[in-house]
């Protein structure tokens, strides 16, 4: 006996997958990304065979067709019993309900995040951010934090096209973009943790403090920051980053760490810092050829 079925999917024709080892739930779009008979799981990152990736929902829905095929068959040789026993002394009626029995229909779930792996362009849904493709297994960490400036990029443009008079507005939207900036390359840095060397592994943020990054990294590897920009960018990126400091934890106001880190003795402590649209443009150029760096050596 041959049974068929079809897999219901969601609004954007994906259907639902559950890991075998970690249960985590995700969707794949059919007809996108590999033809592949083996699968990798989106948030723990086993690799194994398709067939284990089926939904308890999907279970229960073959399981239901499954009982009620049998039901069916059942319920036949029982009616050829029934007609053959007429003539005789017992005498039972078929429940006509094994003819069909329910079928366990579900639908998918809603996920946070849709996304497409650069790789081998399989489309995917995620409850998370970070993931491996389901399909070739790639991390998309790299892909994850090039779109995040990408979008900071665009929030510039538009910035430096705002046609508003508050200034004070102004600049906070300008201070947005340059502390998201070092956000999310401190971001790139939790997911890159387990790849660094012990001392910086160990670090909540590794990627906060650029100094300390390079100076660890030039010990324990061969990986140098300031080789890769040069001396003046490397300085002046650091700056930079101390800047996001004040500004994230001072209103912007000039600190004694600061001007010791800095060595900008010009400057007054409690002064505002005014962040320039070229800084940040400067910021998130420099950040993402660090990051790109730092992605492709630590694999
Ligand atoms: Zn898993
Ligand atoms: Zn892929």
């Amino acid at each position: 006996m041959e049974l068929q079925f079809e897999v219901f999917t969601d609004e954007n024709g994906m259907y639902g997958r559950e890991c075998p080892e970690c249960e985590g739930y995700f969707k794949v779009k059919g007809g996108t990304g590999l033809d592949s008979d083996l699968m990798t799981c989106p948030y723990c990152g086993i690799r194994s065979s398709t067939d284990e990736f089926f939904t308890n929902a999907q279970v229960e829905y073959i399981q239901s067709i499954v009982v009620n095929e049998i039901g069916k068959l059942v319920h036949k040789s029982f009616k050829s019993l029934e007609r053959g026993n007429r003539k005789g002394f017992v005498t039972f009626k078929v429940n006509d309900r094994l003819k069909r029995l329910p079928l366990k229909h579900y639908s998918e779930q809603q996920l946070q995040t849709n996304t497409k792996c650069d790789k081998c362009e399989l489309e995917y849904a995620i409850f998370s951010v970070f993931s491996y493709c389901p399909d070739c297994g790639e991390s998309n960490t790299f892909q994850v934090f090039k779109k995040s400036l990408d979008s900071l990029k665009k929030q510039l443009e538009a910035y430096t096209n705002l046609e508003i008079e508050d200034k004070d507005f102004l600049q906070e939207v300008l201070e947005g973009i340059f502390k998201n900036t070092v956000s999310k390359f401190d971001g790139l840095g939790k997911q890159l943790r387990d790849k660094l060397p012990t001392p910086l592994a160990k670090k909540r943020s590794p990627f906060q403090n650029l100094f300390i990054l390079n100076k660890e990294l030039t010990s324990h590897t061969d990986i140098d920051l300031e080789e890769l920009v040069g001396e003046d960018i490397f300085k002046e990126v650091i700056r930079l980053f101390q800047v996001r400091h004040i500004l994230e934890h001072n209103y912007g106001q000039i600190d004694e760490e600061y001007i010791e880190k800095t060595g900008e003795g010009f400057r007054k402590i409690g002064e505002r810092y005014l962040v320039l649209v070229k800084e940040t443009s400067f910021l998130l150029d420099t950040t993402e050829r660090l990051g790109e760096y730092l992605y492709s050596q630590l694999q």
